[in-house]
């Protein structure tokens, strides 16, 4: 995909199915294609828009059944798969190779996987997520664009994958579904940061492609998406632990000096580390 913009009218789908949904984010990630052994221009990590819609009040009232799990304790996510994109190419496609059933089966495992990730153990560490919807919408510039408890995916891109479509459904909501979950400081984390946290997932759950970077490519660390995964592993390498630990810090605040916190290192440093170790390859 060469040059990607969000036009006006990406903007406006966006605003037109927030009129419908319980919108409790104001910020927005989305994934493009990797990109082998190229680095991502800069800005180009840069893709979440921001907008200034309030949150509406909920619609929903509590089923019955909710309120059961909520007296048992339990904590249950509901997982909505709506296809509004049956009939084009990419929506008769979806219905074909993946379909609702699957994609609300795999949504509950890669949910309880990213708890895992995260150490999420309890509700108390979990945002409070009642139900995530999935689309399957029309739209170009993205393969998918998640904000709040909302994952749109292009009906487009689905329509256009070349291989295995449902592994790359799958991979593709590995980092989605990632993104509903971690905790991005109030939205004063770098997005680049915050999409790499959604490839790591995409890392460890081994669903990642071959284009994927490969350990100690990128220019830096906050570069995003696979180049960040990768150096999030690293430290991972450096402290069992630290990639949970990092989003748990990253509740309600962001700040560079976590890196040190928890590594006894500034970021920059690690990186520079990061880079010699791999210097080599
Ligand atoms: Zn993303």
């Amino acid at each position: 995909m060469e040059e990607i913009k969000f036009s006006e009218f990406m903007i406006h789908l966006i605003f037109t199915i927030m009129e419908f949904k319980h919108v409790v984010s104001l910020f927005s990630f989305v994934r493009l294609p990797y990109k082998p052994f190229q680095a991502y221009s800069s800005g180009q990590t840069a893709k979440s828009i921001q907008t200034n819609k309030k949150e509406k009040p909920s619609h929903a009232s509590p089923s019955s059944s909710f309120i059961l799990l909520a007296l048992q304790g339990i904590h249950a996510v509901e997982y909505v798969v709506t296809n509004t994109a049956t009939g084009t190419p990419g929506g008769i496609r979806f219905d074909r190779e993946i379909g609702i059933e699957y994609t609300k089966k795999i949504m509950g495992i890669i949910n309880r996987f990213v708890w895992e990730l995260l150490d999420e153990r309890t509700a108390a560490d979990r945002k409070p997520v009642e139900v995530v919807n999935l689309y399957v919408v029309e739209f170009n510039g993205a393969e998918a664009i998640t904000w709040g408890d909302n994952i749109n995916v292009s009906s487009i891109y689905l329509q256009g994958y070349q291989g295995n479509l449902t592994w790359e459904f799958t991979s593709l909501l590995y980092h989605e579904v990632t993104h509903v979950f971690q905790w991005n400081g109030e939205g004063q984390a770098p997005v680049g940061l915050v999409e790499g946290f959604a490839d790591y997932s995409i890392l460890k759950a081994n669903y990642y492609p071959p284009a994927f970077a490969k350990p100690g490519q990128g220019d830096r660390w906050d570069q995003g998406y696979d180049f960040t995964a990768r150096f999030l592993e690293y430290c991972e390498g450096l402290r069992s632990g630290f990639v949970a630990e990092l989003n748990k810090k990253m509740r309600h605040a962001f700040n560079e000096s976590y890196f040190e916190d928890l590594l006894g290192k500034p970021v920059d440093q690690l990186w520079k580390e990061y880079k010699a170790k791999y210097s080599n390859n």
